[in-house]
């Protein structure tokens, strides 16, 4: 299996209960590296624009409020298969859904406070992480 890179992001209800921590060990402990990693505040204009895909769902504003409402820490993380080891051990985006184990059953609050983003394919995956990283950023 090849050694790819995956987006990943701690999101506002996490690092507002200190979970940064918790997350990151958790991704570590599923075989993923921490190659690069900043913690920001999302603009608003960043956020609309990440998340422009949903720009048709009506969650869209909510989203971008909730996105925006604490700091974030933005990641890329590296290991085998990394878009699908990163997708499983975050579980189903509604907590309530998630399995056992996964980082969303253990942290989330709600389907739309759900502690981490992660991208859902390589492709995406590419485009995400050129959006908060330079490749000399990266360092694995
Ligand atoms: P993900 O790939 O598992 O993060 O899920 P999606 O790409 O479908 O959704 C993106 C993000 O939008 C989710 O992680 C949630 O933060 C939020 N979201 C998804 N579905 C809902 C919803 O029904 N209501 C609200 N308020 N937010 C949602």
């Amino acid at each position: 299996m090849a050694v790819t890179r995956t987006f990943s992001i701690i999101k506002p209800d996490a690092t507002r209960r200190n979970l940064t921590g918790g997350v990151t060990k958790m991704l570590e402990d599923a075989g993923l590296r921490i190659v690069a990693s900043r913690r920001i505040r999302m603009s608003e204009d960043q956020a609309k624009s990440f998340y422009e895909v949903h720009k048709d769902r009506p969650f869209y504003g909510e989203l971008v409020d909730f996105m925006t409402s604490g700091p974030v820490v933005v990641q890329v993380l590296e290991g085998e298969d990394a878009v699908k080891r990163n997708r499983d051990i975050m579980g189903a985006t509604n907590p309530a859904e998630a399995e056992e184990g996964t980082i969303r059953k253990t942290y989330a609050e709600s389907i739309e406070a759900n502690s981490v983003h992660g991208s859902d394919s390589d492709e995406n995956a590419a485009k995400e992480i050129s959006f908060f990283f330079t490749e000399d950023e990266i360092v694995g």
